[in-house]
């Protein structure tokens, strides 16, 4: 169970679902290769994936390159469907942090042979978030500092201002094809900068007003018997 401070207590992470975004950032897109997209692109992360804060990215053996993605991320607090742009902001609770880790090699062989990213974005502990979740009233987040450290040096620097999709059209778009459950987690997309993941790494993901959260890396292979 992961629990993350949240107003005077704790709030329970218990998603049905993630839905991630990819390429909503444009110099993103670019330095993956490709065009800005002109509807938002969408993918599910198994909630499986998740852990809390300070808890440890394990480098799965199948994967010889695994990928740091910050994100901000969405906390649904009422269920919807079909919901309009301007009804959107009623639907979440609040924002945190979300490192969409992703086994680039895997991403790679599955966008050339026009499979599923699912391996790529769901090995068990993909999905790092925290450190606490921030009330929607408390913080205005169309325009934050958001970033990445790997041991201390700085691989992802840029703003949330910079994202193509903004949330309430993230929300409409997506709850027109998927019922939002409360607890559904969004996560926004990563701005460029992306970059492997090593053996013994400390990684530390900030978005202004929210906090950083830290995590150790380890390889797989390192902790199997
Ligand atoms: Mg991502």
């Amino acid at each position: 169970m992961i629990r993350l401070p949240f107003r005077d207590g704790f709030y329970e992470v218990k998603p049905s679902k993630i839905i991630c975004l990819g390429r909503n950032y444009a110099e993103h897109a670019k330095e993956l290769g490709h065009e800005i997209p002109k509807e938002p692109v969408i993918f599910l992360k198994p909630p499986s994936a998740l852990i809390g804060p300070e808890e440890t990215i394990i480098l799965p053996r199948k994967s010889q390159r695994v990928d740091h993605e910050v994100e901000l991320a969405v906390i649904i607090g009422k269920k919807g469907k079909n919901i309009p742009r301007a009804k959107a902001m009623d639907h979440v609770l609040g924002y945190t942090i979300l490192m969409d880790l992703t086994a680039r090699d895997i991403q790679w062989e599955a966008k050339e042979k026009g499979l599923p990213w699912t391996v790529a974005k769901g090995f068990d502990t993909f999905g790092p978030i925290g450190p606490r979740v921030v009330d929607k009233r408390e913080l205005d987040v169309n325009d934050l500092e958001i970033g990445l450290k790997v041991n201390g040096e700085v691989r992802q620097l840029s703003r949330t201002s910079k994202m193509i999709f903004k949330i309430d059209e993230i929300i409409e778009y997506v709850s027109s094809i998927m019922t939002l459950e409360k607890g559904d987690i969004i996560a926004t997309g990563t701005p460029e900068g992306v970059g492997p993941l090593r053996h013994g790494d400390f990684v530390e993901a900030w978005i202004e007003g929210i906090g950083v959260l830290k995590e150790k890396v380890l390889a797989e292979r390192s902790i199997l018997c």
